[in-house]
């Protein structure tokens, strides 16, 4: 079993699952971040292997998914909820089974620690980050100037790889020294491109589509003053999400799970971690995915010396070539269908509004949403399960602006349903399965 589907738990799932280990993957849904895990918050990914034009993460986390199932793992999108690794097998209790396993690899990540300031959602993504060395490099900072929020070995890091891309930095600290090692803080006070904001509090940042300045107040005066700036990286620290294993395992004293470097074996037999969760160094897409390589190698090692492995028979030995996540056509006058129970664009939408008498799923994405990625395939598995009176229609917000403004759209994913041209229900985010079928059951009763 995998808990976490970031790239070190897909990763460790499609090694498990071509050993024909047929391994379960528990997804996660709301703690520790959302299914597909760190990046499906980013845009553009231009450092993983393989996609020499950069790939969206969202689309990345997709593909690797759409590999593991490919070669049989089994996906349960849930959060796992308690883990009891004093008895072997294991036990992992979730909202919906308690799953008992042999083996377990831990891929749970970890989170990039916010500020919570009111506009940080807005922004996300279109000026804040927490990665400067993923994200640094964007056109959008190039030349400008950026701004990094923290004070530690990271927070000056960051400040000084980022004045590779933009004209200065300003490093916002709390207090009045940082707290880096000596000879980092003297590479920044050094750094004519850096200015060190001390004793400087971030409270806000303004902006139309994309951020334009910071709202900062200093912390002995209560003054309030503004910063004009393209970007702003956080810097304050990760936490890596170990709660559920706290007294179980051992964890270092930076919170992350302990392991002998390079390998993934823990303080349990039979218990592997791989990713974020046990590296608070690197943090990457790629040596995420490497690490979640080794987990698996190492389980199957560990299961098959142990006679504890049971190993699935392929009918076929190559499994089937899988359908790209998303490739859906905008209808139009040519190929719309009217009974089709999922598509996409503004045709679809008004021809459904005014002729249908079924309930209508109006789906608002865009496609770096990553949360969109997660609700999609959610309501067309509902739709799919009950078979007749719901339709889905699918409107990509960037390519249809205007009907997302029309319909008072002022984020993604949001789903509104009508039934009979009366808006029944609007939906905000992304919730479990289930309840989404309950509620358009509901509506359907
Ligand atoms: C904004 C941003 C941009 C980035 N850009 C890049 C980039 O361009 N290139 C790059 O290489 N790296 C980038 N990174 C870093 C990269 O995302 C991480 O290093 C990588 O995702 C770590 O992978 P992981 O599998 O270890 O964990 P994560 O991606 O953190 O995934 C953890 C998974 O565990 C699940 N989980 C947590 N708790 C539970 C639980 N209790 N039960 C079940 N599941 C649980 C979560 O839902 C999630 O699916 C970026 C990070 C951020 C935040």
């Amino acid at each position: 079993m995998i808990i976490g589907s970031g790239p070190a738990g897909y990763t460790a799932a499609i090694y498990a699952a071509r050993a024909n280990l047929q391994p379960l993957l528990i997804t996660g849904f709301k703690k520790g971040g959302i299914p597909g895990g760190q990046l499906m918050t980013t845009t553009f990914v231009e450092n993983f292997p393989g996609f020499p034009d950069g790939i969206i993460g969202p689309d990345l986390m997709d593909l690797m998914k759409t590999q593991a199932i490919r070669w049989g793992t089994k996906l349960l999108e849930v959060d796992a909820d308690q883990v009891n690794l004093n008895q072997h097998p294991f036990k992992i209790k979730t909202l919906v089974q308690t799953i008992t396993s042999n083996s377990l690899i831990i891929a749970t990540g970890a989170s990039a620690n916010k500020l919570g300031i009111p506009s940080e959602k807005k922004f996300w993504s279109n000026g804040i980050s927490a990665c400067a060395i993923c994200d640094g490099a964007t056109p959008q900072f190039r030349n400008e100037d950026l701004a990094v929020v923290g004070g530690g070995d990271s927070a000056c890091e960051e400040a000084v790889y980022l004045t590779k891309y933009g004209s200065h930095v300003h490093l916002l600290v709390r207090s009045n020294q940082l707290k880096a090692s000596k000879a980092m803080s003297d590479r920044v006070e050094a750094n004519k491109r850096i200015t060190i904001h001390w004793e400087t509090e971030l409270i806000d940042v303004e902006g139309g589509n994309w951020i334009e300045k910071l709202i900062v107040k200093k912390i002995d005066s209560c003054s309030k003053e503004s910063i004009k700036v393209k970007g702003l990286f956080y810097a304050i620290g990760h936490t890596p999400n170990t709660d559920l294993f706290k007294g179980q395992l051992s964890i270092n004293s930076h919170g992350y799970i302990k392991t002998d470097p390079g390998r993934p074996e823990t303080s349990v037999n039979g218990v592997f971690a791989a990713g974020d969760v046990a590296d608070h160094e690197w943090r990457q897409g790629i040596t995420a995915a490497s690490s979640g390589c080794k987990a698996a190698l190492a389980a199957e090692r560990w299961l098959s010396q142990r006679n504890l492995s049971s190993l699935i028979e392929r009918k076929n030995i190559e499994p089937a070539i899988t359908q790209k996540p998303d490739d859906l056509v905008t209808s139009s006058e040519e190929n719309f269908q009217f009974n089709s129970l999922w598509q996409k664009g503004s045709y679809a939408l008004r021809k459904l509004y005014h002729e249908s008498s079924n309930l209508i799923l109006v789906v608002y994405t865009s496609p770096n949403c990553g949360p969109c990625h997660i609700l999609k395939p959610q309501l067309k598995r509902v739709i799919q399960e009950l078979k007749s009176d719901v339709q889905g229609v699918e409107i990509d917000i960037d390519e249809e602006e205007d009907i997302a403004k029309q319909a008072g759209v002022n984020g993604t994913p949001t789903v509104q349903i009508f039934l009979k041209k009366e808006l029944k229900i609007e939906w905000k985010g992304i919730r479990q399965r289930s309840e989404f079928k309950e509620e358009i059951m509901n509506l359907l009763s």
